[in-house]
């Protein structure tokens, strides 16, 4: 992917992570990534609508998978290109809450709230930084 299409991703997310919500400048010394939604391995493109800007965390949570298991049942991930975050998850304290079956298997997936994660936004919380759209 082009230079372009890298900055474009970045301006469009606010340069902050689509799955998690934490910004670059609250994410120490690691840089968020420009992250294939749906991989190439599953025939995903380069171009902007299948990218999405990513934590680390997130995207190697994340690493091919399109879909999570619910109650035995294949669901496919929150997709932060057709779907709107605020409507498939929401903050419960520091801790990420599924709204939707997407919402659900992707903090599953991603493993959103592992502890390293919570802590972090606990000192972003104690530091008046937190939640995101406060
Ligand atoms: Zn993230």
């Amino acid at each position: 992917m082009d230079a372009a299409t890298r900055a474009f991703v970045w301006k469009r997310a606010g340069g902050r992570c689509e799955y998690c919500q934490i910004h670059q400048d609250e994410y120490g010394f690691q840089t968020l990534h420009v992250e294939h939604i749906v991989a190439i391995k599953h025939d995903g493109s380069d171009e902007a609508k299948n990218l999405c800007l990513a934590c680390s965390e997130c995207n190697w949570s994340k690493g091919t998978n399109l879909a999570g298991l619910l109650d035995g049942k294949l669901v496919a991930l929150f997709h932060p290109r057709t779907q709107n975050w605020k409507r498939h998850f929401r903050w419960e304290g520091t801790a990420l809450v599924g709204k939707t079956k997407a919402g659900i298997v992707t903090i599953h997936v991603l493993d959103m709230n592992r502890d390293s994660r919570i802590m972090l936004r606990e000192n972003l919380l104690f530091e008046g930084r937190f939640p995101p759209d406060a």
